[in-house]
């Protein structure tokens, strides 16, 4: 490793990566990407669901997401980018709700489409059991995309132009003198990398190293928080556990289709020839949970909603699934920019289950905040940490 570094990003998934990437497309310097586990086995990036879609309530997210899309369409084939749709079902309720912000995308030139019962029936046959849904919208840019990929186009292009991917390597503590981050003590981890991220705990014969940095970027997803603290901030962000289920089905290939959203928040994909399901619990507890409920998650919060859209899914078979984390901010909207109260300390995480889909453009308007002290392609002055004491909330409603 260097002794110093101009900048250091702590955390090497898709948004440590991605800013890696749009840094080192812009600036010399000497820049880093620690993670105690480069391979993302825990990170959220390699847990996704491979989501990507426009269509949200806040303007700015909108915005994130589409700049990302734009370049998403340019690597799609290297990335595994596939522009199959969105189909969002809505009941009564939810179609109130849904007028506003269908307006809002509309006017930001989205294209979307509404779609009647019949129309959804024709289109999508399997979907034989509509009792409660008033109509749908269909987004036909939105799609989905291999997060593992588009993280190793990030990083091999940043590798490319010089920037230095340390692997385990964990942050256990930080020098802050007055308003700037100084020092980083790392701690080389060979093993109790699970229990590192599961509990914080650093192994005590670990061997240790002092670097000195110019610039602390804090991209550390579901575990920022932690990190946070070693610079002085609390924050309110949780960590979440979210399942997902692969099943088979016999009966229905979803190949040529993209992402379904179920009236009950339920989703669903094609996957590798079956079907990737997920659903949030809403009585969920906060931590570092990773441990899959297998069967019974499938028994009871999946198989039941899916039935109650077709009768083709009577007969499903569950093949696998997994459980990872939703890094969720208080406002369901992602935390960017400088860390309030300090000179040399930024941050991207919090993204609420969105990181993957965003990732390009938060990237890209982090490093132009960092290089040249402020944003030029697009403004997330909106979503920096400190909107929360100052009550100025990013609500997002349009998460599953
Ligand atoms: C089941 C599920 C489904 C999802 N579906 C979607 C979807 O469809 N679309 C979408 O866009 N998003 C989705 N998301 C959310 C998305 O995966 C995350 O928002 C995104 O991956 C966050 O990326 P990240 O780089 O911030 O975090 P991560 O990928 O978790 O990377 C953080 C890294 O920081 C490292 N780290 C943390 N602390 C330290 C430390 N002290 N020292 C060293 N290293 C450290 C970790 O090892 C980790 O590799 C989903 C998430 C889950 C769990």
């Amino acid at each position: 490793m260097h002794r110093t570094y101009d900048i250091l990003i702590v955390g090497g998934g898709i948004i440590g990566s991605s800013i890696a990437y749009s840094l080192s497309k812009r600036t010399q310097g000497v820049i880093g990407v620690v993670d105690v586990d480069l391979t993302g086995y825990w990170g959220s990036t390699e847990r996704n669901a491979g989501g990507v879609r426009a269509t949200w309530e806040q303007p700015t997210n909108i915005d994130l997401s589409r700049r990302s899309i734009a370049f998403y369409e340019t690597v799609a084939n290297e990335v595994g980018f596939r522009q199959s749709g969105y189909l969002w079902l809505h009941d009564d309720t939810a179609w109130d709700l849904a007028q506003p912000r269908l307006s809002l995308q509309q006017g930001k030139g989205l294209q979307v489409e509404i779609l009647t019962v019949g129309e959804i029936k024709n289109r999508y046959p399997f979907l034989d059991r509509l009792g409660g849904v008033v109509a749908a919208t269909f987004s036909p840019h939105d799609g989905l995309i291999n997060p593992n990929l588009l993280k190793l186009y990030y990083r091999n292009a940043a590798t490319a132009k010089g920037v230095l991917f340390h692997n385990q390597m964990a942050i256990e503590s930080l020098t802050v003198e007055g308003r700037q981050c100084r020092k980083v003590r790392l701690c080389e981890m060979r093993e109790g990398t699970e229990a590192f991220l599961k509990t914080g705990e650093i192994p005590k014969r670990g061997s240790f190293l002092e670097i000195n940095v110019k610039i602390l970027v804090n991209a550390g997803g579901a575990w920022a928080p932690r990190l946070a603290k070693l610079y002085g901030k609390e924050t309110s962000v949780i960590p979440i556990r979210r399942q997902v289920a692969v099943v088979h089905s016999q009966d229905v290939d979803l190949t040529p289709y993209g992402m379904f959203v179920d009236t009950s928040g339920l989703y669903f994909h094609p996957e590798g020839g079956n079907i990737l399901s997920g659903y949030s619990p809403s009585l969920e507890q906060p931590g570092y949970r990773f441990d899959h409920d297998g069967y019974e998650f499938f028994l009871q919060e999946i198989w039941p909603r899916l039935c109650a859209r077709s009768s083709h899914f009577e007969k499903l078979k569950q093949v696998g699934g997994w459980a990872g984390l939703y890094e969720v901010s208080p406002d369901m909207s992602a935390i960017i920019g400088k860390v309030e109260g300090l000179d040399n300390v930024y941050e991207a995480h919090a993204f609420s289950g969105r990181g993957v889909m965003q990732s390009y453009a938060a990237g890209e308007a982090l490093a132009e905040l960092i290089l040249h002290g402020k944003y030029q392609t697009i403004d997330l002055t909106s979503l920096s940490g400190g909107r929360f004491t100052k009550g100025q909330l990013v609500p997002e409603g349009m998460h599953i």
